[in-house]
């Protein structure tokens, strides 16, 4: 089923436009040599991981492990990545990136595209996106890393690295294994599009922002941005009015038992396709309510119709409970609900923490990252989830 009618103008169409090849890997258990060198050497780049992994079950069955590798290059020239092998304590290959994937993986650090393709620049850094998809029940407490890369031919930096080719044995990454937090779903009824969402290169798992000058965190990592099909349209008529659109106005509600802790009201809606960049970051996001469900466990929803917030700071609200209604404020391109947890009631100092939601029937999926035009092209399916992420492209009939 493929309808054209999903125009530039639907936050779908922005989406697509970030080029995005999955990362997933598949899990194979090929032995694999645990380098480990005495020898010092020395390495075109550096290599660490912007924080620890995080680990989510998704809708596909598969635990998915999330990082970032942060690449330094310290050479004179540009440095190309060619593979990126992750291996169990024991050495075990669990999977690897390379080709385009690795390409689309490997990104400037804010700006959500793939580093030049002549490679990293000299003193330039990127981040490597790595989703692990792993049989549930088997993510080890640790991955290491093998990162193989090159560096022009007879450049300066051959011969510095008397090769041109090299490999970085490691950086171990820990992951964090500590269980997804499990809530109800933000929206009510069927066809609930995961227009972005975890877990391949795209707005949300891409963003990356340096916090006090020590770290970098990954504030958007497992949010949802959430439109509503019919069939397989977001939209009636030509998708210019924000009323054209299925999921405009539709009640967004607490995920759990909660403190509202945080609300923005004000900011106009805007016209779809013709979102209007923040000149100021209260901007961003638009309408806002944030809630504490848990210790150090924030929910924010983002985007919401002006006027129509229920709550105020200090409410609390029981799981279900109404809190507003579904808009298109802020910098957005179309109607949609912005979703996800945080362990700081900030969107922009928080890190994205993974959530499940107890149930769902999985309607479907779009392969988001290679659609054409746009096109909402839908392999359907009918699946009782429970306890389950949303990935990317999955389509949700919510209680
Ligand atoms: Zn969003």
């Amino acid at each position: 089923m493929t309808l054209g009618s999903i125009s530039r103008r639907t936050p779908m169409a922005a989406v697509v436009a970030v080029v995005a090849a999955s990362v997933a890997l598949s899990a194979t258990a090929v032995a694999g040599a645990g380098a480990g060198k005495d020898n010092p050497q020395v390495t075109a780049i550096t290599v660490r991981p912007i924080h620890e992994a995080q680990v989510v079950r998704g809708d596909d069955g598969k635990d998915h492990v999330e990082y970032d590798l942060l690449v330094v290059s310290v050479v004179g020239d540009p440095v190309t990545l060619s593979s990126v092998t992750v291996l169990d304590r024991a050495g075990n290959q669990l999977g690897r990136i390379d080709g385009a994937t690795l390409a689309a993986a490997t990104q400037n650090l804010f700006p959500h595209t793939p580093v030049d393709e002549t490679g990293i620049p000299s003193s330039g850094a990127a981040a490597v996106e790595v989703d692990l998809a792993l049989a549930p029940g088997t993510v080890p407490a640790q991955v290491t890393n093998r990162i193989a890369y090159s560096v022009p031919q007879g450049s300066g930096s051959a011969v510095i690295l008397d090769a041109t080719e090299g490999q970085v044995d490691g950086p171990k990454v820990a992951v964090n294994r500590r269980p997804a937090i499990e809530i109800k779903p933000p929206l009510a009824g069927d066809g609930w599009l995961a227009v972005t969402a975890c877990c391949g290169p795209n707005v949300h798992r891409d963003l990356r922002l340096a916090i006090d000058g020590r770290r970098i965190e990954t504030g958007e990592a497992f949010a949802v941005d959430y439109g509503q099909l019919q069939g397989n349209r977001l939209h009636e008529g030509d998708g210019s009015t924000n009323e054209q659109f299925f999921g405009f106005g539709a009640d967004v509600l607490a995920v759990a038992d909660a403190t509202v802790v945080f609300t923005q009201d004000g900011e106009p809606e805007q016209t779809p396709g013709e979102a209007i960049p923040a000149t100021k970051f209260s901007q961003i996001g638009g309408n806002k309510v944030i809630l504490q469900i848990a210790p150090k466990v924030f929910a924010a929803y983002e985007h919401l119709q002006p006027g129509s917030l229920t709550v105020k700071v200090g409410d609390k609200v029981k799981t279900g409970a109404v809190l507003a209604k579904l808009g298109n404020t802020g910098p957005s391109t179309g109607p949609h609900l912005h979703f996800e947890l945080l362990d700081r009631p900030n969107v922009a100092t928080g890190r994205a923490l993974p959530f499940v939601f107890d149930r769902y029937t999985l309607a479907g999926t779009v392969d988001i990252a290679n659609a054409q035009d746009g096109n909402i092209v839908i392999t359907p399916e009918s699946r009782q989830v429970r306890s389950e992420y949303p990935l990317w492209g999955s389509i949700q009939n919510f209680p």
